[in-house]
């Protein structure tokens, strides 16, 4: 399938890649395995995580077991697993599959870019911040997702190494959370956020890291 034609494809698709892409969310109300396929908790690991814990599954398997790496977290191993559906969506160009499969990744490649999906400290709970997540992910970007420049003009690269790309994805990503947690603190006294202070004081507040976020996960997929 060449350029112009995998354009039009996600552009005609344009609409199920939207609603599909929260769909790994909804899976988590029905399949309980699918929780930890939404993040890692790196600080498990050790101080040295980025550097002890292999880049490949089987890997990481062998090293930490399956019932551990079930309960602290697959992301980035979920991230080359879908990325292979959908090279194999592409090899038998199937178009409902690559559209699907699409949707998913792009799912898990956002939560990569989550500082909350890296940290056993995922809802501040541990700080005395509990709500953050939400506060993060939901209430803030829904306020605000106007004011987000989202557009991009990147060109798509292949990547030698998408286990290494990956990886360094979630090292930059857990080394924001420190920030992340901090931007809470300054949030704590303008909470309930109302449509018309979230842009005055959240969203100036978070040093705009949720569109940059957003922003840093587009050409990944
Ligand atoms: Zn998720």
């Amino acid at each position: 399938m060449n350029c112009p034609n995998l354009c039009s494809l996600f552009y005609t698709n344009k609409d199920s890649l939207v609603y599909g892409a929260p769909r790994p969310d909804v899976r988590r109300n029905q399949d309980e395995s699918e929780g930890s396929r939404h993040y890692m908790d790196m600080e498990y690991f050790g101080d040295s995580a980025f550097s002890v814990v292999p880049r490949k599954f089987d890997d990481a398997v062998a090293k930490y077991s399956l019932d551990t790496l079930n309960k602290y977290g697959t992301l980035p191993y979920v991230v080359i697993a879908y990325m292979e559906k959908l090279t194999e969506a592409f090899r038998s160009q199937n178009a409902d599959s690559i559209v699907f499969y699409a949707a998913d990744l792009s799912h898990y490649i956002a939560d990569a870019h989550v500082p909350l999906h890296t940290s056993i400290n995922y809802d501040g709970q541990l700080t005395g911040q509990n709500g953050i997540h939400d506060l993060w992910e939901t209430t803030v970007p829904e306020v605000e997702i106007l004011n987000y420049k989202l557009s991009s003009r990147h060109k798509a690269k292949y990547l030698e190494s998408p286990e290494q790309e990956i990886w360094k994805i979630m090292e930059h990503t857990f080394s924001l959370l420190p920030k992340c947690l901090q931007w809470k603190k300054k949030c704590r006294n303008i909470l309930p956020i109302q449509p018309n202070t979230a842009g005055k004081y959240a969203g100036e507040r978070t040093g705009g890291s949720i569109p940059v976020r957003l922003q840093r996960s587009i050409p990944v997929l």
